[in-house]
């Protein structure tokens, strides 16, 4: 039995990849980019721990529910989690989705003695956008990346760079719960309202 440590899910959002995905943030990441757009899943702790099957199940009921193209793994840092992430990501592909991962690492840093299970995750990944966020060098100009120096890796034929660049792209989704409680995804800059 394989278990996740997540940050969040997000079940449908149309502003983490291309078409309408599943986004999953898992909690821990060593990496320390100057404002970085999620630190509250940077410390390496215990936070939302779940089965891969349960997440499976959640993924598949979303395809059905929601018409998802794809799933969007984040963090945090998920290459640290690459064992159980790539159960989830080869039961993905499997009934037909796309599988987009960010991470702060460069590709060529992806080593299996670094990141026990990266070899077995990549092996069922459509699309990395690796690098570290950059304040300095904010993106303007291509979707769902922060800073210039991130770049998009096609590691399947499903995509291809035109989905950096297609217009109508949402970048940012608000939420308000039934308590009255406010969430945001998306670009990783920082609001303030
Ligand atoms: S890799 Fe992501 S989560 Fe980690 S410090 Fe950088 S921006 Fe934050």
């Amino acid at each position: 039995m394989s278990w996740l440590n997540l940050g969040a899910i997000v079940d449908a959002t149309a502003a983490e990849g291309p078409g309408v995905r599943t986004a999953v943030w898992v909690q821990g990441c060593l990496k320390r980019c100057s404002s970085c757009c999620n630190p509250d899943f940077l410390k390496i702790k215990p936070a939302n721990v779940i089965e891969v099957e349960q997440l499976k199940k959640r993924v598949e009921a979303n395809k059905k529910n929601f018409g998802i193209q794809g799933i969007t793994l984040l963090g945090g840092e998920p290459v640290l989690q690459a064992n159980g992430l790539s159960e989830l990501a080869q039961f993905a592909q499997s009934i037909g989705l796309s599988v987009m991962l960010f991470t702060g690492y460069e590709l060529e840093e992806l080593d299996e003695s670094r990141f026990a299970g990266i070899a077995k995750l990549l092996n069922h990944v459509d699309v990395v956008v690796d690098g570290e966020f950059e304040l300095k060098h904010v993106e303007q100009n291509r979707n769902w990346v922060g800073s210039m120096n991130q770049k998009f890796h096609y590691l399947t034929n499903r995509y291809d760079r035109s989905i950096e660049s297609s217009l109508g792209t949402v970048t940012n989704e608000w939420r308000i719960n039934a308590h009255g409680q406010v969430s945001a995804n998306g670009l990783p800059f920082i609001v303030k309202v």
